[in-house]
């Protein structure tokens, strides 16, 4: 392999990882950090095209990944790419739901179709992967899910309502099923990002950003090899007895 993006050094040879919405930002380089460590990645984004890039870049890292195309939410997508990744690789031992979408308004302007879509992406691909992860998980008494959540889901963000209310989702969700199957050696954690430079955040135009970085005690925005390297840790066997928690990785934004 060449030189690594990711800065830590965990052993995952062997590992076999699924990571949603692995095309670009964040997903990307949790993908690409979990195959430098050695893990085989089952790269997940709306269609197969959007995500082979992240593909061809780990092969060509000597590493081993799949590009799986689906809707997270929808019903029976989950299974599909769960059941194709263990008619390929036997098993699952790392889940990363990081998937999401934003449709920002103040709530009164707030549409049906915006609420949905956040909660549809957002939670339900989050539910669908996990349940679609855990039996198999179970039989081999080990799991690593890492859920991506936001600081807008612990703190709340105006214009963010629907995003607000599914990544707090999110946390509830990994609390309940990391006490679910702790017996089975399988950890459930959360990452909660704050500000990180991606597709996401463009959007938002230089005024927006240039406020945002006001609010973060280390005075830059975040990179998505930052929340990259959380979950690298967290998928590692350093981490076995951290279930439940959730990591800010905000640069003290939530300090
Ligand atoms: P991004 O650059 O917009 O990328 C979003 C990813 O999700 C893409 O791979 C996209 O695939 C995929 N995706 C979206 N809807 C999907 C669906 N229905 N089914 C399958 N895949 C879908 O986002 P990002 O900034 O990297 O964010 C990644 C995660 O971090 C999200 O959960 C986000 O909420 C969270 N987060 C981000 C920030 C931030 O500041 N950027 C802060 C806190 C939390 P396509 O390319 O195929 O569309």
């Amino acid at each position: 392999m060449s030189e690594k993006q990711s800065r830590m050094t965990v052993d995952l040879s062997g590992r076999v990882a699924i990571v949603t919405g692995a095309s670009r930002g964040i997903g990307k380089a949790i993908a690409v950090s979990l195959a430098e460590n050695g893990a085989k990645v089952a790269c997940v984004a709306t269609s197969v095209g959007s995500v082979q890039g992240t593909v061809d870049e780990i092969l060509a890292l000597g590493g081993e990944a799949e590009a799986f195309g689906c809707l997270v939410g929808e019903t029976g997508a989950a299974q599909s790419v769960v059941d194709a990744v263990l008619a390929k690789w036997e098993k699952v031992d790392i889940l990363v739901n990081n998937a999401g979408i934003t449709r920002d308004g103040l709530l009164a302007h707030m549409t049906d179709e915006d609420w949905d879509a956040v909660l549809e992406t957002n939670l339900r691909g989050t539910f669908q992967f996990t349940r679609a992860c855990i039996v198999p998980m179970m039989q081999k008494r080990y799991g690593r899910i890492i859920n991506v959540s936001s600081v807008s889901g612990l703190v709340g963000n105006p214009g963010q309502a629907n995003y607000s209310a599914s990544k707090a989702g999110v946390i509830g969700f990994t609390n309940t099923v990391a006490r679910e199957y702790a017996k089975r050696k399988i950890t459930v954690n959360a990452v909660a990002p704050g500000f990180i430079a991606t597709d996401m955040t463009k959007v938002l135009g230089d005024m927006i950003m240039t406020e945002a970085k006001k609010r973060i005690p280390a005075n830059r925005v975040g990179e998505p090899q930052d929340i990259a390297d959380a979950v690298l840790f967290l998928a590692s066997d350093a981490a076995s007895y951290i279930t439940g928690q959730v990591i800010s990785v905000d640069g003290g934004m939530t300090a």
